[in-house]
């Protein structure tokens, strides 16, 4: 059995028992007679132990994990120096109210974070998870510009509570049986997803027939779509929504909770498209596993009064100790293995994909790959497929699977999770 502190170097699944064994179906069945059945379990994995992109499970089963716990654990699982500031800030203080006082770390992220935005001398609210980002952005853009209405994307996902529920458009799923979400927001299809998409069908769409501009607070976008499908615009299409928003005094927020972090080779999706942001949202990766989430504004934005907004939780010493050294990782040699694998990754998969039927389109940026295939079962098929192999991947957008592994993934993992994918678009071809 692997030791664990070989774990990260592990780098082909290793499958001790049928899935899931023994002791995951103890788990899982304790689990099943008192969680709430909202949840979305999607295949029986259940980790133990987590080292780079390797987890261990319950019953001593290594997987290649091209999840990250849906592109969370940006410096892999128990990396040590993360790892060791969050020890470091346990042992000096666990909590203190960052809305209310001053904490040193609070004090060292906001900063580190202004230094990394992608605009000049921003401000930074921190919070818990992706909606509560989404969910302040909301209220800091009305605040800011006296307008009701917002316009995001078809197929965009920006969370779960009922402000960002309004602006999530991924599946009607979502919605269904909560009601009224939060009125106001119009949404238009995403790049290539219409007959006319993004900018060009809110001026001709949105705003001639539904809401006119000058009642619109903000466009929020998401600079890859995630949960939509992986899906990449072209160069240029951000690029026309910033002139949008600016021909409009609109508000451009982009939704980096997923794209953020050095997952795609930069440190921020829009870099490169070379479009700033007026509000930028970041979570998920930002402390490496642990619950924080940014909205970076520009200063001029940042106007609220104290009261306006704020939380209990949101910015707490553990996470932002294990956010600065998550930053620091990824500015150092983490967007440059995602950049790098990243596209070793795309080259081998097109390569699959170019004797291999099933597979439609491969498409991404850095470690955030997306597989195209015929439709949602095939997809789903897929995803099964690959965990009975050991590869952790999952379902998004129409018909698609997603990869976004840690952003320490080794060149040989990658190489072995696509020979697992190749096998099992085999199997699932010959169904
Ligand atoms: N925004 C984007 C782009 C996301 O991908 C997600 C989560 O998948 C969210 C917001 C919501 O984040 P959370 O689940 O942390 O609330």
């Amino acid at each position: 059995m692997a030791t664990v502190s070989d774990l990260s170097l592990v780098s082909a699944p290793v499958l001790r028992t049928e899935l899931p064994g023994p002791e995951g179906r103890a788990v899982i069945e304790r689990d099943e007679r008192h969680s709430s059945p909202s949840l979305t379990r999607l295949y029986p994995l259940v980790p133990r132990r987590g080292r780079g992109a390797v987890i261990e499970d319950v019953d001593g089963n290594l997987f290649l994990d091209f999840n990250a716990g849906i592109a969370v654990t940006a410096a892999g699982h128990a990396h040590p120096e993360v790892n060791a500031a969050i020890h470091g800030q346990v042992d000096d203080l666990l909590h203190y109210c960052s809305s209310d006082f001053y904490l040193p770390a609070h004090a060292d992220l906001v900063q580190r974070l202004a230094d990394v935005a992608p605009m000049d001398d921003p401000k930074v609210f921190l919070a818990n998870s992706g909606t509560e980002a989404v969910e302040g952005a909301l209220k800091l853009a009305r605040h800011v510009t006296g307008r009701p209405n917002v316009v995001a994307f078809l197929g965009g996902f920006h969370g779960r509570s009922l402000g960002s529920l309004s602006l999530t458009a991924s599946t009607a799923r979502y919605r269904s049986s909560f009601g009224i979400v939060t009125p106001g927001s119009f949404h238009a299809p995403y790049a290539g997803q219409g007959t006319s998409d993004g900018a060009r069908y809110i001026e001709d769409v949105i705003f001639r027939h539904l809401t006119e501009p000058e009642d619109v607070a903000a466009v929020f976008v998401e600079p890859i779509q995630g949960e939509g499908g992986y899906l990449v615009p072209p160069d240029g299409w951000l690029g026309e929504l910033r002139e949008l928003c600016d021909r409009h005094s609109i508000l451009l927020v982009v939704d980096e909770v997923q794209t953020g972090i050095g997952r795609t080779g930069d440190m921020w999706a829009v870099e490169h498209e070379g479009v700033t942001p007026d509000v930028l949202l970041s979570g998920k990766g930002l402390a490496s596993g642990l619950p924080l989430s940014a909205i970076i504004a520009r200063d001029d934005l940042m106007t609220w009064g104290p009261g306006r907004h704020g939380s209990t939780f949101g910015g707490n010493p553990v996470a932002c100790a294990a956010a600065l050294v998550t930053l620091d990782l990824v500015e150092r040699e983490l967007a440059a293995n995602a950049a790098t694998v990243g596209h070793h990754l795309l080259a081998g998969l097109r390569r699959v994909a170019e004797h291999q039927p099933l597979i439609t389109e491969v498409r991404g940026r850095g470690l955030m790959i997306g597989i195209e295939l015929p439709d949602r079962g095939t997809a789903t098929a897929l995803e099964q497929a690959c965990f009975r192999r050991g590869l952790l991947i999952l379902t998004c957008g129409r018909r698609a699977v997603r990869m976004a592994p840690p952003l320490v993934v080794t060149r040989e993992q990658v190489d072995s999770a696509i020979t697992i994918v190749e096998d099992a678009c085999t199997e699932v071809a010959a169904r």
